[in-house]
């Protein structure tokens, strides 16, 4: 076989074998902790955390109003008793009275304020669980099919290490090293087909001398003129 075959089809096999890694390498990457899933969860967990602070705020604001009827009842007691007849205590009484009126309505719109942000939340919070279930049913799956992938192809490219290995070995080492900096050089193609008479990396006419002598047994490596690639017949 011609050298310049060799090379193609050496050729062939590390551009499959990098496709291979690269895959392995996204497969392997998706493997493990999710990042959707870490996202969703911890979505949750804040808008669990926010609906605690107002069912506390809630809570304390209605034990407030209690206490605070509790002082209204009291004060309003004392007034109608009769006992206090003093016009200055009694007209402070009636302010303080007024006072903790205010006071009270003041913390029953609280109270009514932070149960309207806690049933906003309670509602977010389920629309976040059943997100979040979904994504993890979703993960959990996914995560068997790219354990099914992984497995294959590291079948694969223990296969495609090895076909490479064979064909190298029938290839002289000076060679090979000029194939692999051409490589590095040129985009990955260090051979290119030649097709209706078109180098197939560059797509730039080749002479018909050269097109010519590609099919011959004792045929040399030859390079395109206008990239510099070797050249095999198409
Ligand atoms: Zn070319």
């Amino acid at each position: 076989m011609q050298e310049a075959i060799k090379l193609y089809e050496l050729q062939k096999v590390d551009l499959a074998w990098l496709k291979v890694a690269r895959r392995l390498q996204q497969v392997q990457h998706q493997l493990g902790e999710s990042e959707t899933v870490r996202a969703a969860r911890q979505q949750v967990t804040e808008t669990e955390t926010m609906l605690h602070q107002w069912h506390t705020k809630q809570k304390d604001a209605e034990l407030e109003s209690k206490s605070l009827a509790t002082r209204i009842k009291s004060t309003e007691d004392k007034l109608m008793s009769g006992s206090v007849r003093d016009p200055k205590e009694l007209n402070n009484l009636q302010e303080n009275l007024e006072s903790l009126r205010r006071h009270r309505t003041l913390v029953d719109d609280q109270a009514v304020e932070a149960l309207m942000h806690a049933d906003e939340l309670t509602g977010q919070l389920s629309d976040q669980q059943r997100d979040l279930s979904r994504l993890e049913g979703e993960w959990t799956s996914g995560q068997s099919d790219l354990k099914q992938e992984e497995t294959k192809l590291k079948q694969n490219y223990i296969l495609l290490k090895r076909k490479r290995e064979a064909l190298a070995a029938a290839l002289p080492a000076a060679l090979l090293e000029r194939y692999d900096t051409m490589r590095k050089r040129k985009a990955g193609i260090a051979v290119a087909p030649v097709q209706s008479g078109v180098c197939g990396a560059c797509h730039v006419q080749i002479p018909t001398g050269i097109v010519n002598g590609l099919g011959s047994s004792t045929a040399t490596l030859t390079v395109c003129p206008s990239c510099g690639r070797y050249l095999v017949a198409g």
